[in-house]
């Protein structure tokens, strides 16, 4: 298959051979030195190219300057443009998208980030290329029908008019020259490139009226007299009610400008000229358009009353005033673009040149349509893009993101690499290296799964076997859906993060199975209920929870009063109720003597479990009330570390024993100078 063509311009050898690696796998990279290269390459491979990556600081032409060749030369539609610049002050990036750059990458640059918007830049650009030419096709065949009559009407008429048979067609290319120029220089016509088309399109029927003028007149080889001056004069009028007089039409812009056009394009600026004297802006700007393109083309034409004046000669004297006064503005953009009027009256309208006006009018069209977006949103849509590449790069995880249109998904590197995948893959159901990973049935279950979320409960879990290296893991797949943000929100992909619990449910399970157990209660010992607290924190790295230390009050005397084995059977006594009272799932154990271990996982209320737990483990176990004194600490103030949390449950637990016993408190920081350092 033929790979996309990419244009790296960059004066640092070094960066350009960093990108060439990042990208020549999937593209053909072409280099640029500097500005003028790149602007040269443009010049002859434009077409070829499906993206260009530019530097800003660059000798010779900077990147700006290569932007604005682009615009100049209308390469800037036909090539996406990402800046790649350590440069991002907000002037700078500004700039740059104004300039019609598509997007913005700062140095020093991700190879990610750079994959990432490449693709995505293209494939965008694809699609909008492909709906662009769409609309293209269709306005071009109309274009097409109404040129061809329009040719027909004007070759009947200029038959008539004994004029070189080039005039409608040289007024047109004109009229729409002056009007592009006039609309780059000033909005205060308001000037739409389709109000430009349509206007040089209207600009054709000018003279229609001289169809009621007699032949003798119009043809007539000398000057002509007062009285038929008189009458050719009329045409303008004429032609104005032709127009008027059409039954049908009325309504549409094209038919009131061709009035305008007919009955006013021998005004003058000043107010004199024919037939309503009208002055300055009264006279339509379509009007004052048709009117020195009119002249102009007529001046450098051959006539039967005259030979044809030279380009130069004919700007001087339009702009000496020989014939009548124009709009200034109009003037200079005469006088600024003399060469490209002498080519517009030398070559016939090529079909490409219209190809790209058409091509411009849709894509003005298309942008109205779609407008909404403003650059500020889309800068701030960037940011978020970045910062979540960036904490996916960070996190040993499987996280990606899934989208319908096109349909694509986006591995994190450290996914992409654990799955042994591409970053990127289109088509995913189709993708057989996806497939083999995913194995018989899980992409269409998946697939389900998502589809049967809603707007309002867009999450899902699914636990579902993935081939990982080799070997199949059970895989935990939660998922948000991501939804349009329409009235009727449409479904249009999901993003979501594997988890790997095949190794922390074998991993508990062989803990359960290999745990050393207390012999006296049966509970945990010291340290086998470490191992599994820590797993359980390893486990569900977002869970909140709770360590307790449990000590029995005063058991010291329950012993020596009541014997040992007394004692003995008052902390079975205890460590069942402690077993009893805690959630499967939760942990228990003896620490030591008797002070017991609790760990639970929780989402609220802690105290009133805390206190729930404390009253059922307290009882009266053969006339001998027990009490206990319990310290917790909590993962959301101490952090997720055992040892942490140990010793601050443990401060928590002295504080209580100092304030009365048979209680229960939380750590936090007023009991820090109660933090044993030594004790465990
Ligand atoms: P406090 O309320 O301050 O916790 O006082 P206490 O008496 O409960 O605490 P202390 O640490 O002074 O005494 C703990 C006693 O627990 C000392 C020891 O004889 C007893 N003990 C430790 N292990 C065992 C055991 O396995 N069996 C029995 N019967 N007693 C034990
Ligand atoms: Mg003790
Ligand atoms: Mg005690």
């Amino acid at each position: 298959m033929k790979k996309e063509k990419i244009l790296i311009a960059d004066d640092s050898e070094m960066n350009r051979s960093i990108l060439e690696d990042m990208l020549s796998d999937s593209y053909d990279i072409i280099e640029a030195e500097d500005g003028a290269q790149a602007v040269s390459i443009l010049r002859t491979s434009v077409s070829e190219l499906s993206l260009m990556l530019l530097d800003i600081v660059m000798p010779k032409m900077d990147g700006f300057e290569v932007l604005e060749a682009m615009n100049r030369n209308g390469w800037i539609g036909d090539v996406p443009v990402i800046i790649i610049s350590a440069e991002t002050s907000s002037s700078h990036v500004e700039r740059a998208y104004e300039l019609g750059a598509t997007d913005f990458i700062a140095r020093p640059f991700d190879a990610i980030i750079v994959q990432r918007r490449v693709v995505n830049t293209i494939l965008l650009y694809a699609k909008q290329k492909r709906l662009i030419s769409l609309v293209e096709d269709q306005v071009y065949e109309k274009e097409r029908q109404g040129d061809l009559m329009i040719d027909i009407l004007s070759h009947v008429m200029e038959f008539r008019n004994g004029e070189s048979g080039l005039h409608i067609l040289h007024v047109r290319n004109l009229t729409d020259l002056l009007l592009s120029c006039l609309a780059r220089k000033t909005d205060r016509y308001n000037l739409t490139m389709a109000d430009i088309s349509m206007i040089s399109t209207a600009s054709a029927l000018h003279d229609i009226g001289k169809m009621a003028i007699d032949e003798k007149i119009l043809n007539k080889p000398g000057k002509l007299t007062d009285e038929e001056f008189e009458i050719m004069k009329t045409h303008s009028a004429i032609g104005a009610n032709m127009i008027s007089d059409l039954p049908v039409h009325q309504q549409e812009q094209l038919v009131k400008t061709a009035y305008e056009i007919c009955r006013w394009h021998h005004e003058r600026y000043d107010g004199r000229g024919y037939p309503d004297g009208l002055k300055g802006d009264d006279i339509p700007i379509s009007a004052q358009v048709v009117s020195l393109a009119d002249v102009y083309d007529a001046l450098t034409s051959e006539r039967v009353y005259k030979p044809p004046f030279s380009h130069e000669e004919a700007i001087d004297m339009i702009v000496a005033g020989k014939c009548g006064v124009f709009n200034p503005l109009l003037l200079e953009c005469l006088t600024e673009n003399v060469d490209r009027f002498r080519d517009a009256l030398a070559d016939d309208p090529l079909e490409e040149a219209k190809r790209k006006k058409i091509r411009n009018i849709s894509e003005e069209a298309l942008r109205n349509e779609g407008g909404g977006v403003s650059k500020r949103t889309l800068r701030l849509l960037d940011r978020e893009r970045v910062r979540n590449n960036f904490y996916a790069s960070m996190t040993e995880s499987i996280q990606f993101e899934y989208g319908i249109n096109p349909p694509m998904i986006t591995f994190s590197v450290w996914g992409a690499k654990k799955l042994g995948v591409d970053e990127i893959i289109m088509n995913p159901d189709k993708d057989p290296r996806l497939q083999k990973i995913l194995g018989e049935g899980s992409w269409d279950r998946l697939a389900q799964g998502a589809l049967s979320t809603s707007y309002d409960h867009p999450e899902m879990r699914l636990d579902f076997p993935l081939r990982i290296e080799g070997e199949v893991r059970w895989c935990r797949l939660v998922t948000r859906s991501l939804w349009s943000v329409d009235a009727e929100p449409r479904f249009e992909g999901v993003m979501g993060i594997v988890q790997d619990i095949h190794d922390t449910h074998l991993k508990m399970q062989e803990l359960e199975k290999k745990a050393a157990r207390d012999q006296l209660t049966g509970l945990l010992n010291r340290t086998s209920a470490r191992q599994q607290i820590e797993l359980k924190m390893l486990d569900h790295r977002d869970g909140t929870f709770a360590l307790a230390i449990i000590d029995i009050d005063d058991f010291k005397k329950a012993n020596d009063v009541y014997g040992h084995m007394f004692g003995d059977e008052v902390l079975k006594f205890v460590a069942k109720n402690l077993r009893d009272s805690i959630r499967q799932t939760d942990v228990s154990g003896r620490y030591g003597g008797e002070e017991f271990l609790m760990f639970l996982e929780y989402k609220t209320d802690i105290e009133k479990t805390v206190d729930r737990i404390r009253r059922s483990i307290c009882g009266t176990y053969d006339n001998y009330k027990v009490s206990v004194t319990i310290g917790v600490a909590l993962s959301n103030k101490v952090g997720c570390n055992y040892e942490k949390l140990l010793h601050a449950a443990d401060a928590a637990l002295y504080y209580g024993k100092r304030n009365g016993k048979a209680q229960f408190n939380f750590y936090d920081d007023s009991m820090k100078d109660l933090l044993a350092s030594d004790e465990f």
